[in-house]
């Protein structure tokens, strides 16, 4: 048994440790059958503060979309209450010297106060699909597993089988490997969105149902009106090619091609429904009606996020 201080509440568990081993130690024989490690993303106040004094707002902004970029990592600290949103917003207010450094930053909280609002207002209405797919292919067409090789991170592409060791060593990644990763199941493998936001909750640190499943329909586009997809320029730029240096499928890499050319293969054509503004043929990221709206309140497609 490891020696750990017990607090005074009978039954629950210890909460100091003299060292993280001893923390991991407890959480082995406490959780038998969990998967992965003890992240490496420390808890509580004290870390949660010294990653606020990091953030740079506008290093931020100019590099958000890099898998090396100068994101802040909050999001464990905001998900659990360690840190407000207001807090940070104050923070990055204090230090910044004209608005546009820090909008960039202030944008992306209030993406996460809005998926709150949006759970409010949806309820568990969050874990079904709010809208038709914009794929061409029906929602029952997806598979409702999660397959065995993307869960054991066997797939052969070493991008996604590398995001996928990420997600389960340390609770977190990067928002756009989350992307990526999600598009790829969705639209590439044909899994239901679902399937893949439910194991993100298994393992991300941040894990919230709000944030994670209305982007997962936002990506798969029963939250937006187009789906999001990506190629392998896109990844290139923003991932760099140390992924495609290691990768055993690399001439056969599922990403390579135009935008157009992979459009081509992973969606059916679909009528364009010119009068509710359905429809990947508007590029122009503005929100429309939807006829196939099942939300309640305006919980629309219209309200997703815009074009990146
Ligand atoms: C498929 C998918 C699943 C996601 N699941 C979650 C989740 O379970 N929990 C979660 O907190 N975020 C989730 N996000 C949003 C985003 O990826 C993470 O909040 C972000 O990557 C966390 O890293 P960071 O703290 O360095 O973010 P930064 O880019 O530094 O942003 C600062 C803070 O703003 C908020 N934020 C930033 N981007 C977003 C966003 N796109 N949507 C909502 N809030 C945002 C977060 O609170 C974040 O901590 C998901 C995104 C996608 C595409």
């Amino acid at each position: 048994m490891p020696t750990v201080q017990t607090t005074s509440i009978p039954g629950d568990l210890p909460r100091t440790f003299a060292s993280r081993k001893e923390l991991e130690r407890l959480l082995v024989e406490e959780f038998p059958s969990a998967e992965g490690s003890l992240s490496p993303i420390r808890g509580g106040r004290q870390a949660a503060e010294a990653k606020l004094s990091q953030v740079n707002p506008a290093r931020y902004a100019k590099s958000r979309n890099h898998l090396k970029g100068a994101v802040t990592g909050l999001s464990p600290y905001i998900r659990h209450g360690v840190l407000t949103l207001a807090e940070v917003r104050d923070a990055v207010f204090q230090r910044i010297r004209n608005r546009n450094d820090g909008s960039k930053l202030i944008n992306e909280l209030g993406w996460r106060d809005f998926w709150q609002r949006m759970w409010l207002d949806l309820g568990e209405g969050i874990h079904d699909d709010q809208e038709e797919p914009k794929t061409g292919h029906a929602a029952s067409s997806y598979a409702k597993e999660l397959p065995a090789d993307v869960r054991d991170g066997t797939t052969g592409l070493a991008c996604m089988d590398g995001f996928r060791d990420e997600l389960v060593s340390t609770g977190w990644l990067h928002n756009h490997a989350r992307m990526w990763m999600a598009a790829w199941l969705v639209h590439w493998r044909r899994v239901h969105w679902k399937a893949g936001a439910d194991w993100f909750l298994e393992h991300l640190i941040d894990g919230d149902p709000a944030s994670n499943h209305l982007s997962w329909q936002w990506v798969a586009s029963t939250f937006s009106h187009k789906p999001y997809f990506f190629n392998r320029d896109n990844l290139v730029r923003y991932g760099g090619t140390r992924h495609c240096d290691d990768c055993s499928s690399v001439h056969r890499c599922p990403f390579d091609g135009s935008y157009e050319q992979l459009e081509g293969q992973l969606f059916a054509p679909m009528p364009a429904i010119r009068s509710t503004g359905n429809g990947r043929n508007r590029r122009d990221g503005r929100p429309g009606n939807s006829s196939v709206n099942r939300g309640r309140s305006g919980a629309s497609a219209a309200l997703a996020r815009p074009k990146r």
